[in-house]
Order: C-alpha cells, then sequence, then structure tokens
C-alpha cells in the first residue's frame, strides 16, 4: 500500500514511519506547512516526495492512504480533503475539537467507502487486550470499578503547542483523557454515560489545563476514575480493574512501548499474566491495511474517535461548570 505523510511530526518520526513500513507500506509522500521542513523530514527519513500542497498530493492516484499527524485542528480539513480525494485515512486522535466535526469526517468516509480509522494504540497493546481477556471471561467476576492512572511527564521537546495553544487543541484532556476513554471503552464494552471533573495547570500549562481529574459513570453501574497529566514525573502509569471475584493490577502499560505487567488477585492468590509484546503502533497499521484489503475493522474506528472525543469534551465541559455533564456523542 502507498501511503502520504500529512504531518511532519515527532509520532511519524518515532513510529509510525518504522510501523508502516514494517508492515510493507510504502512511504512515497510527507506534506508539511514548511517547503524547508518537508525536505528535510523527507531527506531524514528516506521518502521521495515532500509537499506543501495537500490538493496536489492528494491529486496523486498512486497514493492510497494518508496517514494524519498535525496538530489537532487541522485533523478536520485534512481528513475531508483527503476522503474526497478517494485515499483511506488514518488519522490521529484527538480526531477534531468538536464532535460533529468528527461525526463528520465518519460520514464523510462512509459515504465515500472507505476506512477511515484512529490511531488509538493502546487497545492494541497485548497488555490491554490481556485484560480485556480477563475481564470478559469473567475472571474478575462483574466488573466494580477501573481506575486509570496515566498521570505523566511531557517531555521537553513535546513542550509546545500542547501546553500552551487552545487554538491547536492543546491540554491534557485532547491529548490523554482521549486515550482513557478509548481504554475503558475497549476495556469494559460499554460508552461512559456522564462525567464529574476537575481540571487545573500544575507548573506547564499555559492557557490550557495540565492535569485532569475525573470520574465517569458507566451503563453497568461500574464506577471508571481517570487521572491524566502533563506534570508527574515519577508517578508512573497504569490501571487497576476491581471485580466481585478478583482485582487486576496492570503497571506501566499506559504507554507507546510494548512493556509493563499484568497480575491477577483472586481468592487463589496473585497470578502475573502474559501477554504478547508486539509494537502497538505497527499492529494498529496491520489492521488498517487489513481493513482497506476487505480483511475487518482498523483497530480503533473512526467511530471510537468520535467516542473517545465526546467523552474527553465532557470532562473539560464538566471541569469548566462544575457540574456533572452527560456525555454527547453526536447524531
Ligand atoms: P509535533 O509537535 O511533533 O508535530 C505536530 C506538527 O507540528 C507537525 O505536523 C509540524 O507541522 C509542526 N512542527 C513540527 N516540528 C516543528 C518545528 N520545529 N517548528 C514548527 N512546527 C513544527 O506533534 P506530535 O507528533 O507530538 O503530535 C502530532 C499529532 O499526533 C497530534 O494530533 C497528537 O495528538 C497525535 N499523537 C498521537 C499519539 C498516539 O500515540 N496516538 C502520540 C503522540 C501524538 P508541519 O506538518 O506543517 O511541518
Amino acid at each position: 500500500m502507498r501511503w502520504a505523510l500529512i504531518g511532519a511530526s515527532t509520532i511519524a518520526r518515532q513510529y509510525m514511519i518504522g510501523a508502516i513500513r514494517a508492515e510493507h507500506g510504502e512511504i512515497s509522500h510527507v506534506l508539511s506547512a514548511s517547503a524547508e521542513r518537508a525536505r528535510a523530514f523527507a531527506a531524514e527519513h528516506h521518502i521521495s516526495a515532500s509537499a506543501t500542497d495537500l490538493d496536489t498530493l492528494l491529486a496523486d492516484p498512486e497514493i492510497d492512504a494518508v496517514y494524519i499527524s498535525t496538530t489537532n485542528e487541522k485533523h478536520l480539513l485534512q481528513a475531508l480533503a483527503a476522503l474526497h480525494a478517494g485515499k483511506h485515512v488514518l488519522c490521529e486522535k484527538p480526531l477534531a475539537l468538536a464532535v460533529d466535526h468528527a461525526v463528520a469526517m465518519v460520514r464523510a468516509a462512509k459515504k465515500a467507502g472507505l476506512v477511515f480509522a484512529t490511531n488509538h494504540h493502546l487497545r492494541c497493546s497485548g497488555s490491554h487486550r490481556a485484560v480485556r481477556e480477563l475481564i470478559m471471561s469473567g475472571r474478575i467476576g462483574k466488573v466494580l470499578s477501573l481506575r486509570l492512572h496515566h498521570a505523566v511527564f511531557l517531555p521537553p521537546h513535546l513542550q509546545g503547542w500542547r501546553i500552551s495553544s487552545p487554538e491547536s487543541g492543546g491540554g491534557v484532556i485532547p491529548d490523554i483523557t482521549v486515550h482513557d476513554a478509548d481504554v475503558a471503552r475497549f476495556l469494559l464494552g460499554e460508552d461512559p454515560v456522564s462525567v464529574v471533573a476537575q481540571m487545573t495547570s500544575s507548573g506547564l500549562g499555559n492557557g490550557v489545563e495540565d492535569s485532569a481529574m475525573s470520574v465517569w459513570t458507566m451503563p453497568s453501574g461500574a464506577m471508571v476514575m481517570s487521572h491524566e497529566s502533563f506534570t508527574h514525573p515519577f508517578a508512573g502509569s497504569g490501571l487497576e480493574v476491581h471485580g466481585t471475584q478478583g482485582s487486576i493490577f496492570a503497571r506501566d502499560v499506559m504507554t507507546q512501548n510494548p512493556i509493563g505487567s499484568v497480575e491477577l488477585v483472586t481468592g487463589s492468590g496473585r497470578q502475573t499474566i502474559a501477554f504478547e509484546q508486539h509494537d502497538l503502533y505497527r499492529e494498529g497499521v496491520r489492521r488498517f491495511q487489513a481493513a482497506v484489503a476487505g480483511e475487518g475493522e482498523p483497530a480503533a474506528t473512526g467511530l471510537d474517535g468520535v467516542k473517545s472525543l465526546a467523552v474527553a469534551l465532557a470532562v473539560r465541559d464538566a471541569a469548566e461548570r462544575g457540574v456533572r455533564i452527560a456525555v454527547n456523542y453526536g447524531d
């Protein structure tokens, strides 16, 4: 499959170029707002063509799919243009800055008969799949609660638009709460109904929140507690799922890499759970390319991206207004 990268980004550089190539995708173009940055990025990553004009790039009939990893406010128009040009789209989270916009992207893909996926990598990890399997097979009985620990330290090279630009979709909620919303939906198989939340700026956020805590109501009655931050160097990440018959402790699993541990605790004692340690992003690309070939769905669909955004925006709304907010998933 022939790919174009829309966005000369860190995530493309660090993970996605390798993931696409490992799955035998060919990357023919990279697009940047800056001709110089596009050229340098293309040279650094052995990509044959660089571009600054999206429509010209999309007119190339040889391109099958685009991977969009620009700043968040650009995803909407770039995805719509790509879909209009007949390209399949793997889009970074958050899909957009508003739920209605994300819904419009999903609708455009459906109308065009194209694959449109969200790059939620955590549901591709062996650790999260192992936790889900424990829950779904009834090993912990009825789920009572899920605690998501995702307070990390934003590395200095990423301390740009994320901590200072509301216009670009900055803030920890569009950055990390969207991932946690997808994790909760993936693990529990249900969608949050309403949320209460608080947020703050604790040292890095300048005009946007850098920390958030929220509690989500699930249809089953399970309680979900979610904590995201850019300012916690030593907190470590993880998740815990507590049920009537057991608890699952997954440590260091809210991560881009296939690391961490999963432990099951029941009346019979403690048990380490083995899981597959494949590359998360490569698995996402594999599922995307298979979907384009007509085999199944992407790991996270466009609708999954709509729903994770809807939960995240409800969290911000709840924190701003100090009231419980019903999650609006759009029409
Ligand atoms: P970056 O800040 O690295 O890149 C975003 C954009 O910033 C690029 O498209 C580029 O614009 C511009 N840019 C990059 N370097 C410079 C520079 N030196 N000067 C000026 N502008 C520059 O962001 P990330 O890679 O961290 O994130 C990109 C997207 O990917 C976001 O939507 C984010 O939410 C998502 N993401 C997803 C992850 C996941 O695991 N699913 C992980 C990390 C990010 P241009 O293209 O015009 O050159």
